[in-house]
């Protein structure tokens, strides 16, 4: 297990400062992140470890709104047990019991109390198992106690609701206090939320995923979510066998990397250990980012 570096990635985006903040590392099975991508082909992309796995970033978005902070993602938290976070290569202890999500926004001069509006693509729990944290005496708590909570409504209800193949991904801990303490708000669809960020719903990981479109003076950025994880997931087969509806991934991305491509979008990579960000273009086969970092699709691997 391994922290990814930098800690913290910032660039401007028109008006905004924005800061992609790594909440921790994580190592997941690569042939599980790869779905039916052979081993051949993603470990040229990613080399796997003596476990079989492949090191991974929890990557959240920071944007010093007119409005206030706001937060999309959080990570994994810091309620889990020692061996929960080995089985998922979680390496994200931060200082005072907390995780490096508060650390990274501490050392841009903030504090979890002034992010005023917390976007959670998801509610697995290495996305929003930052949601709520446990403190010194045992409770949970939300993390971010000023802060609106904006899930999709169709998302919130599948994780209550889950069955033998999704129960391994959503805790109850890390959504229900928010919702009992009247912070959560859900949202149906493509929604503005404050004046420049959109969620957009991109189902496929799940079927409530959404992604989070940010546009200032003519800028875009992507937030991507489990859409695309990694840089190396931009060819349209290379999709997660985590991924509930892997068919239904294949016309989001479709739908969503050529408009990414036509329109010069910024994407911002939630899992990448080391790609932040980049645009991305298509050669006439695949999808790659414009500085040719990334996967190459290959055959039928392409698209
Ligand atoms: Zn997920």
């Amino acid at each position: 297990m391994t922290v990814p570096s930098p800690l913290v990635n910032t660039m401007t985006l028109g008006a905004w400062t924005v800061h992609a903040i790594q909440a921790g590392g994580q190592a997941l099975d690569g042939g599980a992140m790869f779905g039916v991508v052979p081993k051949p082909l993603w470990e040229r992309r990613i080399p796997a470890d003596a476990r079989n796995r492949i090191p991974l970033g929890m990557r959240c978005l920071l944007v010093e709104h007119e409005g206030g902070l706001v937060l999309i993602d959080n990570g994994a938290g810091n309620k889990e047990t020692a061996k929960f976070l080995d089985i998922y290569g979680i390496d994200n202890a931060g200082a005072n019991g907390r995780t490096l999500l508060e650390d990274g926004l501490r050392s841009l001069g903030h504090r979890p109390e002034d992010v005023v509006l917390m976007i959670d693509t998801h509610l697995h729990f290495d996305h929003a198992g930052g949601n709520t944290f446990r403190d010194a005496g045992g409770r949970i708590v939300p993390t971010f106690p000023r802060a609106r909570y904006v899930v999709q409504r169709g998302e919130y209800e599948w994780a209550r609701h889950t069955n033998e193949r999704t129960a391994a991904s959503y805790f109850p801990p890390n959504f229900e206090p928010v919702r009992e303490a009247g912070l959560l708000d859900l949202v149906e669809g493509d929604r503005d939320i404050v004046p420049g960020i959109r969620v957009v719903h991109t189902p496929g990981h799940t079927p409530h995923h959404q992604s989070v479109l940010l546009e200032s003076q003519g800028e875009i950025a992507f937030y991507l979510g489990d859409l695309v994880p990694t840089a190396a997931h931009l060819p349209l087969p290379w999709i997660m066998g985590y991924d509930v509806e892997p068919l239904v991934t294949l016309e989001t991305k479709r739908k969503y990397l050529r408009r990414a491509a036509d329109e010069n979008w910024l994407l911002i990579f939630e899992h990448d250990a080391s790609v932040a960000w980049g645009r991305v273009v298509h050669d006439g086969k695949s999808y790659r980012l414009e500085d040719g970092s990334g996967a190459k699709g290959q055959g039928p691997w392409g698209g």
